[in-house]
């Protein structure tokens, strides 16, 4: 059945009946405004993110479902970046009339699926008619205890920085793609189903392990500089140590230069973390809990929010970043 044909507020029916209301939801969809607690002694945080259908996806290479997936996925991110816990979520969403009510309830069974991962509940959102391309707004709402959440801004010379999981793999999936090149399986699911590190990130806050910290979204020298510029230091990462899946390593054997996706290829949803030298050995104890790879790739260092790279000669140079830019780097 098409949008035209259900109509906007069976449609939200339809979305309200899929949602299992969760801890601290007092009024979910339905109401004015959602009515929601938060923890005893926590800040809330929220996050918003925009996925505009050809700028972000194309609906010709992702299905619905990894799409709904993404949408939430890439949002969580951004919560455990700040080492939080999510716990609402909120859906805006605009299509064509013309669009069928499958394709949504594809969509939907991602997006929820995803957030009922982590016990996160979808409370609320906005549904309308778009002239043209799919347009998606997620928020989400989590809390950390107060003053606790881990901002871009406390890195300190001496600190170790850290990334879990590996680089440049989504970004090798996109070029692969635009090439007419089929990636492989684990490639594409790394494009189309990101995995927040939602327990990563919480744990961080929890243990208070990170000092800044911020999920990789735009590229790892783009996301790096933000917390160097943020915190006034600089920082100086290894080539040699950039963690690489094997698959992505397979395709720079051929290609060297491929490796410069691991630098400045976005969408990896990994995070990127300093830690004071000391507690190292904590971090370590946490990647065998997680079962998640968490590579030291270098060290802050006194100054003013310039990054370099050890290449594998030892030479050092100043990284030209060039993450995504919507304006002037697309
Ligand atoms: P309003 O006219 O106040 O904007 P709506 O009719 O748009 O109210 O929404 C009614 C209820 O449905 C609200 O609780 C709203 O948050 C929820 N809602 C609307 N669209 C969505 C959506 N896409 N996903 C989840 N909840 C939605
Ligand atoms: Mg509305």
């Amino acid at each position: 059945m098409k949008l035209q044909d259900l109509g906007e507020f069976k449609l939200i029916d339809r979305i309200r009946r899929q949602v299992v209301d969760g801890a601290g939801v007092h009024r979910g969809i339905g109401d004015d405004a959602a009515v929601l607690s938060l923890p005893d002694g926590h800040h809330l945080l929220t996050s918003t993110d925009l996925l505009i259908e050809d700028v972000h996806f194309c609906l010709a290479w992702t299905d619905c479902e990894s799409l709904g997936h993404k949408a939430v996925a890439v949002n969580l991110s951004d919560i455990a970046a700040m080492g939080g816990t999510p716990r609402y979520l909120y859906l805006g969403l605009a299509c064509p009339k013309e669009t069928d009510w499958d394709d949504i309830n594809a969509f939907l069974k991602g997006a929820l699926s995803e957030a009922a991962r982590y016990n996160v509940t979808l409370v609320g959102g906005d549904t309308c008619r778009s002239p043209g391309p799919w347009m998606i707004s997620v928020t989400v709402e989590g809390s950390a205890p107060a003053h606790q959440a881990i901002g871009r801004d406390g890195a300190q010379p001496g600190d170790l920085i850290m990334v879990s999981g590996t680089l440049g793999d989504s970004a090798l999936a996109l070029h692969l793609l635009r090439n007419g090149i089929e990636p492989e399986p684990e490639l594409l699911a790394r494009h189309h189903q990101p995995t927040a590190q939602v327990e990563l990130g919480r744990l961080l806050g929890e243990q208070r392990l990170a000092r800044s910290m911020i999920d990789i979204s735009d590229g790892l020298a783009n996301d790096l500089e933000h917390i160097l510029q943020a915190s006034q230091v600089d920082g100086q990462i290894e080539e040699g140590k950039l963690p690489l899946s094997e698959c992505f390593r397979k395709h720079a054997d051929t290609q060297p230069d491929l490796l410069g996706l691991a630098l400045n290829g976005g969408e990896d949803y990994e995070l990127l973390f300093t830690v004071a030298p000391e507690k190292a050995a904590e971090v370590a104890a946490l990647c065998i809990k997680l079962s998640l790879p968490i590579t030291a790739i270098g060290m802050i260092q006194a100054g003013s929010g310039i990054l370099s790279l050890l290449d594998k000669s030892g030479a050092a140079r100043p990284v030209l970043v060039r993450g995504y830019d919507h304006f002037c780097r697309s």
